[in-house]
């Protein structure tokens, strides 16, 4: 008799090395050979779905080292990639090599850091983690947190714990009912569409939402801001929330956090950061500025899928006061023995936020932050501002291009014709065609991957650097690629 069960889905552990082995070189061979590849095959969903087939589920086992090797042709050949250097889009960043090593160890072992009895190690790794997330962006030693899938997740995870903190009566017992619709919350013009969605999901509906608008430099507007709390406070609202952005999902705008911060203070309003793009910048001296008022906030919402590299899914909610988040997570049923250590309490991440069972999201963050040190970071992320201040610069002195907007590391431009006048009628709708037609084209062939924001009415090519693999030279193949597939798109929309 043996104690060793002999299941269909162990591996032993020759061939575990064996296939191992094997994917890792296949890996760092992707990673080499990253920039000879096309940023996207532009694959149709039709095409791709051909490609995979349309097996129905398997009925027996297969070859593993096969099954790998198929997954692993599937995902290199035809995946949009992220990590090539010329990837600007959206905010999405390059990954850390050690970060895909970290989640393959963190796979391995598998600690479920919902209760720290479940993941001794993994528990004090993540609290190391926040502390030092806390540490980066210059925010006071008070603040803790946990870490989240995404920006999403992080700003909704402050969001309910600021409702609760604010909220005239108790939420936990008696909802949001008594309130008839009175609570109401405040955020610029250029808020990412998390906030409609926390205003649909958490029953407060979108007119809850107070839009303020922005002023010439994209900025929340915070006269307008007080004039509207006054005005919702004569008329018996119950305001309780104020969001200022570090970093504007489109273009890259830091409010001026300062003042938002003493507009709340003097309401006695929750203050959130949503800096899931780019409190990260925070870390640079010669930008630390751009940030004060990071201490006064309630609440920040940081991602470090975006700005620290890290593979998906890392995002962190860092509150001044974590009491806020258990006050508003925290349940305790029968069945959770989770609290032994009589004269320790223990830290269990389930009562910090939205899960209960959790991944160890925390490793990748933790491993590249001793990688690279402090210092790796500012390095890599000063860079990535440079090269936008860059792309922006050369837009600017190139006769057909028009650079519209610079900050952090996004910088919007768009094409315009050597033939075009400013005085034709019909120029300005001409010109955001053009430009729409542009991208398209500029994402389906691959060379180069480009968002768009749209600034004033024009719509604008964007790209967003948070990539450590950029050069100065993409950068100038960039500028040439849209100027010379700007000009073919324009002789086809002329019809010549
Ligand atoms: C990206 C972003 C979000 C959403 O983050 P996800 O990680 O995509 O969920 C929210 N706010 C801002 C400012 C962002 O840049």
């Amino acid at each position: 008799m043996t104690n060793k069960r002999k299941s269909p889905i162990e591996i032993s552990s020759d061939e575990f090395k064996k296939i191992g082995y094997k994917l890792v070189d296949d890996i760092s061979n992707f990673i080499e050979t990253i920039n000879e590849k096309p940023v996207t095959t532009g694959e149709t969903p039709k095409q791709i779905q051909q490609l995979l087939g349309n097996a129905s589920l398997p009925e027996n086992g297969t070859n593993i080292s096969e099954l790998i090797a198929k997954s692993s042709d599937l995902l290199m050949q035809h995946s949009l990639l992220n990590g090539h250097p010329k990837f600007f889009g959206y905010i999405t960043s390059s990954p850390t090599p050690i970060g895909a090593l970290a989640d393959f160890l963190a796979a391995a072992v598998n600690p479920n850091v919902g209760a720290n009895i479940l993941s001794p190690m993994a528990t004090a790794i993540e609290k190391q983690t926040v502390k030092w997330l806390t540490e980066f962006i210059g925010a006071p030693p008070s603040f803790g947190g946990i870490l989240v899938s995404g920006g999403n997740m992080a700003n909704f995870t402050a969001f309910l714990a600021a409702r609760t903190a604010k909220a005239p009566t108790s939420l936990k017992e008696d909802g949001l009912m008594p309130l008839n619709g009175e609570m109401v919350f405040y955020c610029s013009k250029a808020t990412h569409t998390w906030i409609e969605k926390a205003a649909v999901l958490f029953g407060h509906g979108t007119k809850a939402i107070r839009w303020i608008p922005t002023d010439a430099e994209n900025k929340m507007n915070t006269e307008i801001l007080s004039q509207t709390i006054s005005d919702d406070l004569k008329n018996g609202k119950k305001p309780f929330l104020v969001i200022g952005n570090a970093g504007d999902v489109s273009t890259g705008v830091v409010d001026n956090l300062t003042a938002i911060a003493s507009i709340c203070k003097e309401h006695n309003l929750w203050f959130h950061i949503d800096g899931a793009y780019g409190i990260p910048a925070a870390v640079i001296p010669k930008y630390k500025k751009l940030f004060e008022g990071i201490q006064e906030a309630d609440s920040i919402a940081l991602d470090p899928h975006k700005w620290l590299y890290a593979p998906l899914e890392a995002g962190c909610t860092l509150v001044k006061n974590p009491q806020h988040l258990i006050d508003t997570y925290s349940s305790h049923p029968a069945y959770y023995n989770f609290s032994n250590h009589e004269d320790e309490p223990s830290l269990n991440y389930y009562e910090f936020g939205f899960q209960n069972s959790r991944g160890f999201r925390a490793l990748k963050v933790w491993m590249a932050l001793q990688q690279v040190g402090k210092k790796g970071y500012i390095e890599m992320i000063d860079k990535d501002i440079d090269l936008s201040q860059m792309l922006f610069a050369q837009a600017k002195i190139h006769p057909e291009l028009e650079a519209v907007t610079q900050n952090l590391s996004i910088t919007t431009l768009r094409f315009v014709p050597s033939d075009y006048s400013q005085l034709e009628k019909e120029s300005h709708e001409y010109l955001n065609r053009l430009n729409e037609n542009l991208l398209n084209k500029l994402q389906e062939a691959g060379e180069v991957f480009l968002s768009n924001a749209v600034v004033e009415d024009k719509y604008c090519l964007r790209a967003c650097i948070v990539n450590f693999r950029t050069s100065e030279k993409d950068i100038q193949e960039v500028i040439e690629i849209i100027v010379r597939e700007g000009r073919k798109v324009h002789e086809t929309l002329q019809g010549k």
